[in-house]
């Protein structure tokens, strides 16, 4: 959590907006834009669709490698850069 410049009450939380991603406070009118290809932290909590094996690499941050979870009801592969990386997929079947 980052505080905020301007009235150091409120917190800094990155949000995607129509000119791209930016940096806004939560309870002033503080704004900063970001660069395009900043990485929008709540945008790694990816659920992908297509099934993949454990050791994949992940295709949302690039860097972790997809580990097998146990969920209650069924079986998934996560990141291990989590919490960083939220993204998860099917467990693709052997
Ligand atoms: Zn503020
Ligand atoms: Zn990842």
């Amino acid at each position: 959590m980052k505080p905020c410049p301007k009235c150091w009450g409120g917190t800094l939380s990155v949000r995607s907006g129509p000119h791209g991603p930016f940096e806004g406070c939560n309870s002033c009118a503080h704004k900063r834009n970001l660069p395009p290809d900043h990485k929008i932290e709540t945008g790694n909590r990816a659920s992908l669709r297509t099934p993949l094996t454990p050791g994949t690499r992940c295709p949302t941050c690039g860097k972790g490698t997809m580990v097998e979870r146990q969920a209650r009801f069924r079986p998934f592969v996560g990141c291990d850069r989590h919490p960083q990386c939220q993204t998860t997929a099917p467990l693709a079947p052997i």
